[in-house]
């Protein structure tokens, strides 16, 4: 089978609906999945029947209402199909009651506390603006996941609260550039997805890589990524066969896998599908994470999303590519061939800047994680500070504008809104600088701080949010204005002049911009999960996120305590695994590496004067005292968990993970790679890390 012949053919899409719904319910359905309209259960019954004929004529037995819980990964609860025929035989049935909404036992889901404050179980909504596609043998239908309450339990939920927040700000400023034909703007992604491969066996060995996802210990070898050999080179031949398998899977299910290539690491490569609406491109984020793992470990690979498989080599990220676009096909981040349209534009562009400066505590916060922390404030990319990247040409237009002064030293250039044509931007000019957080790309903004085991339903709720706070602001002001022209002009000057503090266009892995990001123009430097969580609970930002609906009150402090308390836990769990690993493997391998040394010893002294032994001696006494800093490190490490365990308030406890935890961590562990470096490989207890670097 073609490409094309194959593509979707596990997707119930836009194909399978209009061939197997009638042209009524198909209407009603296009209706609800394009413009929000309720469904109603009429329309939802016959859905459910046409979907389930879709799929078990696909193969599939059992549906599941497929969510995003708190945890970050995906659940799902599978049921039957069957039903009981009054012959004694079954039927496969499914009913529009069950496809809108599904009751899972979901208490051990984490809720911060939200779901006791309401019922003790939540339920699953039916999304119908994310296609229900087949799994293995089950139909997966994306939904919400939400209280009794109404409280969100999930990601999804509020992810679409911001969608239609900012929906609704952005149509306010269309209707005042006189826009008629457009009925809504949408928010599109695309994220481009990092990933380390090593050898499956390899993996297995090593309890750090299956417990956390990351090495907790491991030398550097002698060569890492300093030769640049890697980035862009030839696909070797089983990573290549990983791939073409992976894009196959991914393909049947819908998802417009596009890109692929070698990362800057070696073993790291990268994935890029095709951008789509945030909300499907969340899900197909979701589902690809899943589906790597699962190809990977067809090929004898497994599959890392870890943010930081290996200490000093580079980490792996996603980039997540936004831009807002109206339901006509415009992108509002595109300049246009009028000035009308370029104004627009400029106006579109003011509300991110205005944005990404008002609420950079809470895009940092989005991106929050235990793994992260160890790219984002680590000298890696990108820096822990939030700036904006516009490009040269974009930036002298800014200037220009914000100065009343001729562009590009041409008088007839001069940057009157609405009587001037905008240069285009082409991404040559616009994508040089791979070190800013947020870079303008020509024709959407690459948010490059998103971990690459993060949903990135979180980063873009908090982009979408932000901006239609911007847009609400800048429409509350032009609705009301005497002279559009004018209010507009000076609106878009007075966003450029308050925030262009935001905006960097060098080096942003440079010491001396930190520096000058925090001293002089007052962002913020959040290194650490702990702070970068606390935005959540400032005043300014709770009263943006409600105002527009994407949160409650409740469900932001919920998820402080949530990610919180996932911070405490992640980092536990490696502490826990390092003692483990240094005393049952590390230690005795250390321990049967002297023995041996010493025995050569003994015999050595057995055969009697004449024979040196002076390496023996000098190489078993630099272990042993390896060994006694081991030891020592293990038992200070293993007692600062003790007193975690210990601690009850949750705020506390993460504060004290940062500070005791982590650094301990750190000395047991500069104590094992230094035995490492010493010990014969063949008494090294698990694969190195030349050997699951260069193993593929
Ligand atoms: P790269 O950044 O790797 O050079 P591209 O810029 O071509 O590659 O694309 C990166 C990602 O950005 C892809 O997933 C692509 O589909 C997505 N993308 C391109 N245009 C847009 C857009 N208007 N809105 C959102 N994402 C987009
Ligand atoms: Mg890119």
């Amino acid at each position: 089978m073609t490409v094309p012949e194959f593509f979707g053919c596990k997707v119930f899409d836009d194909r399978q609906m209009r061939a197997r719904l009638s042209a009524k319910v198909y209407a009603s359905l296009k209706e609800t999945i394009d413009n929000g309209k309720k469904l109603d259960l009429s329309v939802a019954n016959a859905v459910a029947q046409a979907m389930c004929a879709w799929a078990v004529e696909n193969g599939a037995t059992h549906f599941t209402h497929w969510f995003q819980p708190m945890t970050g990964i995906t659940a799902e609860k599978h049921d039957g199909f069957i039903s009981p025929a009054p012959n004694g035989g079954v039927i496969m049935e499914f009913s529009g009651k069950e496809l809108i909404q599904g009751e899972p036992d979901a208490s051990s889901f984490p809720s911060g506390g939200l779901r006791a404050t309401f019922e003790a179980r939540g339920y699953t909504a039916w999304d119908p603006t994310s296609y229900a596609f087949i799994k293995e043998n089950t139909l997966c239908i994306p939904t919400a996941f939400c209280s009794y309450g109404g409280e969100a339990l999930d990601k999804k939920t509020p992810l679409l609260r911001s969608m239609e927040a900012l929906n609704t700000q952005a149509m306010r400023i269309l209707r005042l550039f006189g826009s008629k034909d457009v009925k809504r703007v949408v928010t599109s992604v695309g994220p481009e997805q990092e990933y380390f491969l090593v050898d499956r066996e390899m993996y297995l060995k090593r309890k750090d890589l299956v417990y956390t996802g990351r090495t907790l210990f491991g030398a550097m070898p002698p060569k890492g990524q300093e030769l640049d050999d890697h980035y862009f080179g030839a696909i070797k031949p089983r990573v290549q066969a990983y791939m073409e398998d992976l894009n196959e899977e991914l393909w049947k299910l819908g998802i417009l896998a596009k890109t692929e290539h070698n990362e800057v690491a070696p073993a790291q490569h990268e994935l890029a599908p095709i951008y789509t609406t945030t909300n499907v491109a969340t899900d197909h984020n979701q589902l690809t994470m899943e589906i790597m793992k699962k190809v990977a470990r067809k090929h004898g690979l497994a599959c890392l999303l870890h943010e930081k498989p290996f200490a000093g080599v580079n980490g792996s990220g996603k980039h997540n590519n936004w831009s807002m676009a109206t339901n006509t096909g415009v992108n509002l981040l595109s300049p246009g061939d009028t000035p009308y349209e370029n104004a627009q534009f400029l106006l579109f562009l003011a509300a991110v800047i205005q944005a990404v400066d008002d609420y950079q505590g809470l895009l940092r916060m989005s991106v929050a994680t235990a793994g992260n922390d160890h790219r984002l404030g680590a000298n890696e990319a990108p820096p822990a500070v939030i700036s904006m990247f516009l490009g040269d040409e974009l930036n002298a237009v800014l200037e220009a504008i914000e100065n009343d002064t001729p562009y590009a030293g041409v008088e007839k250039m001069r940057i009157r809104l609405g009587a001037d044509v905008l240069p285009r931007f082409n991404r040559d000019t616009t994508d040089r600088n791979r070190t800013s957080p947020f870079a303008f790309t020509g024709n959407k903004f690459e948010f490059r701080m998103v971990g690459s085991s993060n949903s990135i339903a979180c980063a873009n709720v908090m982009i979408n949010a932000a901006v239609a706070e911007s847009l609400r602001q800048f429409a509350d002001a032009l609705e009301s204005a005497e002279d559009f022209d004018r209010c507009l002009h000076d609106l878009i000057r007075d966003t450029i002049k308050a925030h262009k503090r935001i905006i960097f266009n060098g080096n942003g892995y440079d010491d001396a911009w930190i520096a000058e990001a925090t001293e002089k123009r007052g962002l913020l430097n959040l290194r650490t999960t702990p702070d970068a969580l606390r935005p959540l609970l400032e005043e300014k930002n709770i009263r943006m996120l409600t105002e527009h609906k994407v949160y409650t009150e409740s469900e932001l402090r919920s998820r402080y305590e949530i990610q919180l308390e996932n911070y405490v836990r992640t980092v536990r769990i490696e502490a826990l695994t390092m003692v483990d690993m240094a005393r049952k493997d590390i230690l005795p391998a250390i321990m049967a590496y002297c023995s041996a040394l010493t025995d050569s010893i003994e015999r050595k002294k057995a055969i009697g004067s004449g024979i040196s032994f002076g390496y023996e001696s000098r190489l078993a006494g630099r272990l042993s005292g390896l060994a006694d800093r081991i030891d020592e490190a293990v038992s200070v490490l293993d007692g600062a968990v003790k007193t975690l365990d210990g601690m009850e308030d949750y705020v506390a406890a993460a504060d004290f993970t940062r500070d005791e935890i982590i650094s301990k961590m750190a000395e047991l562990r500069s104590g094992c790679d230094e035995a490492e470096t010493l010990t014969a490989a063949e008494y090294w207890p698990f694969p190195t890390y030349g050997d699951l670097l260069f193993g593929v």
